[in-house]
């Protein structure tokens, strides 16, 4: 829930610090993981506020059931919209991956809460070798931000299942963003549970006290997420890349694309047959918190 502008500069240092990174550069000797049979879906969660990993709300109670339906995967790789890089593509392949508290002015619970899952380096490295239209790199230098922990926490709350993030080089199209996520879609065949992690809408000097349900508060987020719903029913994939001129009044619903992303990470992990929508409705008025599932 920080102002994207903050985000971008805080999160800015692996585009800026490639070439350290690269001795961690590992993808060429990435062993062959050992593949499960099937193929695991591929999810997208609108997050919304960190409140949400401590709150007992209609959205939280379905992240709980949902994690009940979902096969046991391998790992679990999630595109976070808080972690943004540029000029190239992050991998976490941490055996531990630290808990990262990304945010200001919120509880002390919420500060002090841990997500102890491990990593996953050999299924990271796998990763990093799949994405092939840009520089991808394995790191520890990040974790598991908000836009992750936030969410397992009530998918998997035994924190049993094996962690990693791929991060958004903030630089790239939207375009880019998609072809990133059918490149990372063959982990699907290896047990890895892709999921997208950020708000279909999402203006947070848009938000006001709203009871929190299928009605936005503003026409505008109503319209907008109205048109995701019917563009993905159609299988529009053009219309839901080029995302600016999917309603008159875009703009405000995305005003700058970090949340709206990892949308496109799993639509292109996910393939061309629609998702099912397991959530739908906001919070704080204007927060799209759509929640899809491709099978
Ligand atoms: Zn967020």
């Amino acid at each position: 829930m920080q102002t994207p502008r903050r985000t971008f500069l805080r999160h800015a240092a692996i585009g800026t610090s490639l070439a350290a990174l690269s001795k961690l550069a590992v993808a060429q000797q990435a062993k062959s993981p050992s593949a499960k049979p099937g193929s695991l879906p591929v999810l997208f969660i609108g997050h919304g506020s960190p409140m949400n990993a401590i709150s007992d709300n209609a959205f939280t109670q379905t992240l709980h059931r949902w994690g009940r339906r979902l096969p046991q995967p391998t790992a679990v790789l999630v595109v976070s919209a808080h972690w943004l890089s540029r000029g190239v593509t992050g991998v976490t392949a941490h055996e531990a991956p630290p808990t990262i508290h990304d945010f200001q002015g919120f509880p002390d619970e919420l500060q002090q809460m841990q997500y102890p899952a491990k990593g996953h380096p050999e299924l990271a490295r796998r990763a990093a070798a799949l994405v092939r239209s840009n520089p991808a790199i394995a790191t520890d230098k990040w974790g598991l931000d908000h836009g992750t922990w936030t969410v397992l926490h009530h998918l998997y709350p035994d924190a049993s299942v094996p962690v990693f993030q791929v991060s958004i080089d903030y630089d790239k199209p939207a375009a880019f963003h998609h072809a990133a996520g059918r490149e990372l879609a063959a982990l699907r065949e290896m047990g890895v549970l892709i999921i997208g992690s950020g708000n279909l809408v999402h203006n947070l000097r848009a938000t006001e006290d709203f009871p929190d349900g299928l009605a936005a508060s503003r026409p505008w987020a109503q319209n907008f997420d109205r048109a995701v719903k019917s563009a993905l029913a159609a299988g529009d994939e053009k219309a839901l890349l080029a995302y600016e001129s999917l309603d008159r009044e875009a703009r405000m619903a995305v005003p700058t694309p970090d949340h709206y992303w990892p949308f496109l990470y799993a639509l292109g992990a996910g393939g061309r047959k629609p998702p099912a929508t397991v959530f739908e409705g906001f919070q704080r008025g204007t927060l799209g918190m759509r929640c899809l599932q491709w099978a």
